[in-house]
């Protein structure tokens, strides 16, 4: 289910790394939101083998997979320039696999019309999954933490 509220304070939070990490020339950012409350941000690494990159939305992923918390939503925002729109990035198919980790109702920004804001679940970007050949329990997925209190 969508959540403006979540959606719009990525937005935030996309636009304000963007504008301290990459003031001038070409800028993005990745956040992701966990079930835990939490956003985490991050940016692409800079290399100069091109085969070593990695998407820019994986180090919000890893920080939220260090914390042991549950992605629900996810985003990649760039602009050309300072002078240009942001424009969404839907998941590559890499970072599509990366996020099914926390399984098929992620939320996703995705590429629309208009520079309209439009999330959607990775089950509509992806309704015949590998994956689904294989009985869910069986796939390398998020298990909530064991509550140590009891
Ligand atoms: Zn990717």
């Amino acid at each position: 289910m969508r959540d403006f509220a979540v959606e719009k304070e990525m937005y935030r939070q996309a636009v304000e790394l963007i504008e301290k990490r990459y003031p001038t020339g070409w800028g993005g950012a990745g956040v992701v939101h966990t079930a835990q409350g939490h956003y985490f941000t991050s940016v692409s690494i800079d290399t100069a083998n091109n085969s070593a990159v990695l998407c820019i939305e994986t180090g919000a992923m890893l920080e939220a997979h260090k914390y042991n918390e549950k992605v629900t939503h996810c985003m990649c925002l760039v602009r050309d320039d300072e002078n240009s729109p942001y424009q969404v990035l839907s998941p590559c198919g890499i970072c599509q696999e990366r996020l099914r980790y926390w399984g098929e109702d992620v939320q996703v920004a995705v590429t629309a019309k208009e520079q309209e804001l439009l999330f959607v679940p990775l089950s509509v970007l992806q309704p015949y999954h590998w994956t689904k050949a294989y009985p869910e329990e069986e796939m390398e997925h998020y298990q909530e933490p064991e509550d140590k209190s009891n």
